[in-house]
């Protein structure tokens, strides 16, 4: 095997257990490994420090297997780890049909993502490790999970920085339906796992659905009345599903894509909720939340749940002042005692510098407010504590004060 040999003191990471070597801690290489291939990574002393795979073009040079020297990466090995990763994910099958199985490196499985939904799972490689392990992984997958088809959505830009081709195809098994339905706390949903965003939904956001729900039977049981909601940046109409289900009087969702909209008003007839509660709107989110001000419109619960708006560090600056944007305006159409649901999905933007802009928002609407809970992904997107980087998804419940 290919010794990696780090500069003196860029082992530190490595014996603290976080899972990247980057190119410019690395010292010599001992030989030429593909791309992909697994190598030793050593101490400048010599030591034994990780097995990882090695990746040639990206700045992540090695993306770590395994801290443990008597380790042998090979395919029992991989097998446990797909197994110890799916029995985890066993307690929220009562709940959801639709989970994450495998989430990178909080799985110790770096770059890769494995969905599934129903009976079908989706697949992303999004390193070189992962892609060189690809057909083996795809059929510990079929074998572990018993699945009826996987779908490959190797699409994601991330793979190009490792030199890798964008991807998008039937791997194992069936073809998945055009639309496979699951079900997730009581609603069901349609998921198109071809063209649809990340594998085609987002399974991240199962807890904040739920307490969304629960805030609609919440709302009717209190006020005698159903909640009037804005959900902003809808995709298929995953919060305003769960509201609807809750019994929402009514929910605006606003999206500026029309097949996203298309998918989320047929979701809807899916769950047999009547139309008269549910209006879609193909908008641009900041524009409209200015137009619904003009309107003198106001709600009880108004949900922001954007797109990454910082891709880098690069962008932190730019996608502040959107957040706060979002924020002030969404703000402004609460009444006293309304609800914010507010996220960020920018890995760049932490949750300090989130709680910050939310709260310049709040400051300069000019009005008091409560964070009354916190968002994150699930227990299928746990956060690895040796690796703080794997939680992107944050997001603040908030409550207007009167
Ligand atoms: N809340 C969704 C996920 C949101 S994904 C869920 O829980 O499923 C982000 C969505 O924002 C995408 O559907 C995209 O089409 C939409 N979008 C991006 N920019 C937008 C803008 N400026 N105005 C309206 N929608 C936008």
């Amino acid at each position: 095997m290919i010794d990696v040999m780090l500069k003196s003191g860029k082992e530190k990471s490595l014996l603290r257990r976080h899972p990247w070597v980057y190119d410019t801690a690395v010292k010599r290489v001992s030989g030429q490994p593909a791309s992909g291939e697994t190598v030793r990574v050593v101490a400048n002393d010599g030591r034994f420090l990780a097995y990882g795979a090695f990746s040639p073009k990206s700045t992540l040079r090695v993306r770590c297997w395994s801290f443990r020297e008597g380790d042998v990466i090979d395919a029992a090995w991989f097998e446990k780890k797909i197994r110890d990763a799916v029995e985890a994910r066993e307690p929220l099958r009562e709940r959801a049909t639709a989970l994450r199985l495998i989430f990178g490196e909080a799985d110790g499985l770096p770059g890769l993502i494995v969905d599934q939904y129903g009976d079908f799972l989706v697949t992303q490689f999004q390193s070189a490790g992962a892609e060189a392990h690809r057909e083996l992984i795809a059929d510990l997958l079929m074998k572990v999970t018993g699945a009826r088809g996987i779908f490959d959505r190797s699409d994601a830009a991330t793979r190009r920085r490792e030199g890798l081709e964008v991807r998008s195809e039937h791997l194992r098994g069936e073809e998945p339906p055009e639309a496979i339905e699951v079900v997730e706390d009581g609603v069901r949903y349609g998921v198109d796992v071809r063209v649809g965003h990340k594998t085609g939904f987002y399974v991240d956001q199962r807890e904040s659905r739920l307490t969304a729900q629960k805030l609609a039977e919440d709302f009717r049981r209190r006020h005698g009345r159903g909640l009037r909601a804005l959900n902003c940046f809808c995709y298929t109409g995953g919060f305003s599903l769960a509201l609807l289900k809750g019994g929402a009087a009514a929910v605006v969702s606003v999206d500026s894509s029309k097949e996203a909209l298309d998918m989320a008003a047929a979701n809807a007839a899916r769950n047999g909720f009547e139309e008269e509660r549910a209006k879609f709107v193909c908008a641009d989110v900041f524009e409209y939340l200015r137009t619904l001000r003009d309107a003198g419109e106001t709600f009880d619960l108004v949900i922001l749940d954007p797109p990454k708006f910082a891709s880098s560090h690069y962008h932190v600056d730019r996608a502040s002042r959107a957040y706060k944007d979002i924020n002030l305006n969404g703000l402004r159409l609460l009444t006293p005692g309304g609800h914010l649901f507010t996220f960020s999905c920018s890995g760049a933007i932490d949750v300090d510098l989130f709680q910050k802009i939310v709260a310049g928002a709040v400051f300069d609407a000019g009005v008091d407010a409560w964070a009354v809970g916190r968002f994150g992904g699930g227990a299928d997107h746990p956060l690895l504590m040796t690796y703080p980087e794997g939680e992107y998804l944050k997001g603040l419940h908030l409550l207007v004060r009167p």
